[in-house]
């Protein structure tokens, strides 16, 4: 198991250090910004909606590792996938980061499993959903910041 958590300590670091989809989107038509005022983190998405699917996306800000690794992961898990698909995948995420050992989650999330050692981390978990909880906002085209409070 310890190899398997250096190998998603890897993936999370390098997506960290080098993110991706870290620019200003040219033509967005959906924009909002995140913020996690207990560790600092601060993004802003920028989201191109084609009727009910997120044709393109990048983003922008600061913050820790995870808060960094988790937009960058984001912006290439959601491309091209329906809202609906966007709003499940966010509920199976919190899910897994918040489960306990009577609610096991069992949902595949493909590379997003990296982030399953955070939920031993209370306060990393809300740098992990910040990028998600902004994604919720930019898709309901609400200007208030998502804040993870
Ligand atoms: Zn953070």
């Amino acid at each position: 198991m310890s190899d398997l958590r250096d190998l998603y300590q890897e993936v999370i670091l390098d997506h960290s250090k080098k993110p991706r989809n870290f620019s200003v989107l040219k033509d967005y038509n959906r924009k909002a910004d995140g913020h996690n005022p207990l560790c600092g983190d601060k993004l802003t998405l920028y989201l191109k909606l084609d009727g009910d699917v997120v044709s393109d996306l990048s983003f922008q800000g600061s913050g820790c590792a995870i808060s960094t690794a988790s937009a960058s992961m984001l912006t290439e898990m959601i491309r091209g996938k329906k809202i609906s698909e966007v709003e499940s995948l966010f509920q199976k995420f919190h899910h897994m980061l918040t489960e306990d050992a009577e609610n096991p989650h069992q949902a595949d999330l493909g590379k997003l499993e990296v982030f399953e050692g955070v939920k031993e981390f209370p306060m990393r978990v809300k740098c992990a959903t910040l990028c998600w909880h902004t994604m919720k906002k930019a898709i309901e085209n609400d200007h208030e910041v998502a804040k993870t409070e």
